[in-house]
């Protein structure tokens, strides 16, 4: 599942193309995964292309927003296409790389939403599982969506103190609050085993039993691994679809020390090897030697 830096990887891209741009068509291909009425959307100016958590936020100038979930297999691919404002009807645009689950050219068989932009540029939304969405949120929607939410890894609303709170009143697996949205905003399983295993924290100690000295070491690795993570546009591991906005895998999974690794020797040389267990239904990486 995308985490915050593979969203941020597309934001960024799509920020650079999209500020600016007027939505001049949108074609649903599978309306389950939509939610709005275009009317209200196409015709808008984009003003800025944002994350939150998870979510990809396109705010328009009209008091409306676009807003996206990749959840496990989305995708947000921009192309450039040839035909200007008069649109994309039957255009094809071939990229380099395939694209997991869609091949070299969209639209593909998982693309289900597509936006058409003056320009000419076309914004495509592929996603095999189904289990992404987008929708039109007014501005207070908005609010009121981001408002459950918690602090965001790199503001400066997080911060040690506000961790340790948070782990001082969490009985269950210390993992189980790294994937909290409520509580942190943007981290998932792959950066939550990285982090934990750079704070050589066992992924299955309870969140008030982490000892303080611990907390800070936390804090820091969380940055540590969620900033490694957007250096190297995000990981693209084998079982993944996640490819950046023009369709280019991450090579985070090139780094990882503990994800996907099991049975191999832990990277701190402590003679223990990666193990893979289940925290909540999720495969959970670490070292049993050395994170304790
Ligand atoms: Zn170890």
């Amino acid at each position: 599942m995308p985490e915050l830096p593979e969203v941020q990887t597309i934001v960024n891209q799509l920020k650079e193309v999209l500020v600016g741009k007027t939505i001049t068509g949108i074609e649903v291909r599978l309306p389950k995964l939509w939610s709005g009425n275009k009317d209200e959307v196409v015709g808008a100016k984009i003003l800025d292309v944002r994350r939150r958590a998870k979510m990809v936020i396109i705010q328009l100038d009209n008091g409306k927003n676009l807003v996206g979930h990749l959840k496990m297999t989305g995708q947000l691919i921009y192309g450039q296409g040839n035909k200007g404002d008069k649109g994309y009807e039957g255009e094809i645009i071939t990229f380099p790389n395939p694209i997991p689950f869609a091949g070299t050219s969209l639209p593909g068989k998982t693309t289900h939403i597509i936006f058409r932009l003056s320009g000419g540029g076309i914004l495509f939304f592929n996603d095999m599982r189904q289990f992404g969405w987008v929708k039109v949120l007014t501005d207070d929607e908005l609010a009121e969506v981001e408002g459950k939410h918690g602090p965001e890894p790199f503001t400066d609303e997080f911060t040690p103190d506000y961790l340790e709170k948070i782990l001082g009143s969490w009985g269950r697996p210390v993992k189980l609050l790294l994937l909290e949205q409520s509580k942190i905003s943007g981290i998932g399983n792959i950066y939550a085993n990285e982090g934990l295993f750079c704070a050589r924290i066992n992924p299955m100690k309870r969140g008030k039993e982490v000892e303080k000295e611990k907390i800070k070491k936390l804090y820091d690795c969380l940055k540590k691994v969620l900033a490694e993570g957007l250096k190297y546009h995000g990981s693209s591991a084998g079982d993944e679809a996640y490819v950046d906005a023009s369709g280019q895998p991450g090579k985070m999974q090139e780094h990882f020390k503990v994800y996907g690794r099991t049975g191999q020797p832990c990277p701190n040389n402590c003679g223990g090897k990666i193990v893979r267990s289940e925290i909540g239904g999720r495969g959970t990486f670490f070292c049993p030697k050395c994170q304790k």
